[in-house]
């Protein structure tokens, strides 16, 4: 078994990373193969699973054509810059060409100490890994651009935080792992001679389109930004919180990346914050956009140099180009929130409709996945409303809306179950919910036990289909299987 490696990264000058090879762990044991992914990847899952494959995916084993290597970036972390972060615990295997013409990264997280660990131990703990492998697979499966989970493997070693945790390798697959903080890195150093490689990288993988351009640069930044736009407004669309939007975290391909304290909603509150480390709020579910154009605009700064010859010239284009932002954004919000409520033929007023029905359910903490899923069997059949209003702390608020939904949708000749059938499409039943998680965890790291972390998987996978059996996986916490905090558990 070989990986069809073709690695352009490792090619690139060598002070944007530094070659070294996973440290070996002691005794691996497979958790996951991710099998559909393998496939997808022209790789055979039964030989991930060997003997072999699983030392591959420890990193105990260095697979013909890997060129291992940790990438250099910079971030703003909460705000404050930090020009030297790059992968501290993370090797980059290769790139692989898929069957399907993509080009993908394989990554070991967890991998052991490089040049940028700081004081970090280079490993990760076998629940965050885990917890990673659940959000981003559903991530994928709701529709999401997202970095995706090859495989997790059990190291046989413990690694230490506040207690002795069992440690854990996460293969993680990504159309690139280049992050806004990657051209920070290079931009603080005044090296625009490597910011502009980068560029060319980025544009070549990643946007090829903006080659053709008249300023190939100005259009990257655009496409970068639309990307964003386009993703960040998918998350908000289920309830998605990422929790930790420092710009080491945002990719420049567009895809989420890092799962550390992201959580899912249950009750919708727009100030919803649920990282233990985000004491201001500065990440809180509605404030994602706003933090999205605040790191564009760090990567439109380090990329100022290459947009026009003139600085006052480039500042005026990163600006117009920035603000094309909201605009992307809040189209995409606007017409996936009228998709949510059952709207096809957009029409003045619908989105102040879909934002009172927001509103509605903030004051009464209506679960933000139910409310969506429930609204569109109420669409179809008025008398689905009882379980619906039920999900509002006062029923009446939802009751003085329905009727000017109700009128709206008539104005949309759609058959009921046409209908019913596109809004079950726009709103999961099933979302990774925080104590489901946890549950799966905790199962799994203090007892040795699996099936509920492989249970969740399977309910996960198919998030817009009903699952008879399952349909406790759709319920919102009890109050005392609240999660109230998150951990980067790094
Ligand atoms: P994250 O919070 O996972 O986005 O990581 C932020 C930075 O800290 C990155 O440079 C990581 O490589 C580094 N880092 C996180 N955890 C560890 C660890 N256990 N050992 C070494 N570096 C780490
Ligand atoms: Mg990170």
């Amino acid at each position: 078994m070989t990986f069809p490696f073709d690695n352009t990264y490792a090619r690139l000058p060598e002070h944007f990373f530094a070659r070294l090879p996973p440290t070996e762990v002691a005794a691996p044991r497979l958790i996951k193969v991710n099998q559909g992914l393998a496939r997808e990847l022209g790789l055979d899952p039964d030989w991930l699973a060997s003997a072999v494959g699983v030392a591959v995916l420890a990193g105990n084993r260095i697979p013909d054509g890997a060129e291992p290597l940790a990438q250099a970036y910079a971030g703003h972390q909460f705000g404050n810059f930090v020009p030297q972060l790059g992968d501290g615990r993370a090797i980059l295997l290769g790139e692989l060409v898929a069957p399907d013409g993509r080009r993908r990264d394989i990554q070991l997280k967890g991998a052991g100490p490089t040049p940028f660990s700081r004081r970090g131990d280079g490993r990760a703990a076998l629940g965050p890994v885990l917890r990673e492998y659940i959000v981003s697979e559903a991530m994928h499966a709701l529709g999401i651009p997202t970095t995706r989970a090859l495989a997790a493997v059990a190291t046989g070693e413990y690694v230490f935080r506040e207690d002795a945790l069992p440690g854990a390798v996460l293969t993680r697959v990504a159309a690139s792992h280049i992050r806004v903080g990657t051209f920070q890195y290079f931009a603080a150093r005044q090296d625009l001679e490597a910011v502009k490689t980068l560029a060319d990288h980025v544009i070549a993988r990643h946007h090829p389109a903006a080659a053709a351009a008249e300023n190939p640069y100005r259009s990257l930044l655009a496409a970068i930004c639309a990307a964003q736009a386009d993703l960040v407004a998918r998350w908000m669309l289920v309830g998605f919180i990422h929790g930790v939007m420092n710009t080491d975290n945002m990719t420049i391909s567009g895809e989420t990346i890092d799962f550390g304290p992201c959580a899912f909603m249950d009750a919708y509150h727009p100030g919803t914050v649920f990282s233990s480390i985000d004491q201001g709020g500065r990440y809180a579910f509605g404030n994602q956009p706003r933090i999205a154009i605040w790191n564009l605009t760090r990567l439109a700064e380090a990329l100022l140099p290459l947009l026009a010859e003139d600085q006052d010239a480039a500042i005026e284009d990163a600006q117009r180009i920035l603000a094309g932002f909201a605009e992307r954004f809040q189209a995409a919000w606007e017409a996936g929130l009228a998709r949510k409520i059952g709207l096809t033929q957009p029409r003045p007023g619908d989105a102040a409709l879909a934002q009172d029905l927001l509103e509605r359910m903030a004051e009464n903490e209506a679960d933000f996945t139910l409310t969506f899923r429930h609204l569109a069997d109420a669409a179809a059949d008025p008398s689905a409303d009882a379980a619906l209003r039920s999900l509002f702390a006062d029923p009446a608020a939802f009751d003085a809306w329905a009727p000017r939904w109700r009128a709206r949708l008539a104005e949309e000749e759609v058959a009921p179950e046409t209908r019913r059938a596109a809004m079950r499409a726009a709103n999961p039943a099933f979302i990774p919910r925080n104590h489901q998680v946890e549950r799966a965890i905790a199962a799994a790291v203090q007892a040795d036990d699996l099936r509920p972390f492989e249970t969740l998987l399977e309910v996960l996978a198919r998030p817009f289909d009903d699952q008879p059996g399952r349909e406790d996986y759709a319920l919102p916490p009890k109050p005392e299987e609240r999660v109230l905090a998150t951990f980067c558990g790094t």
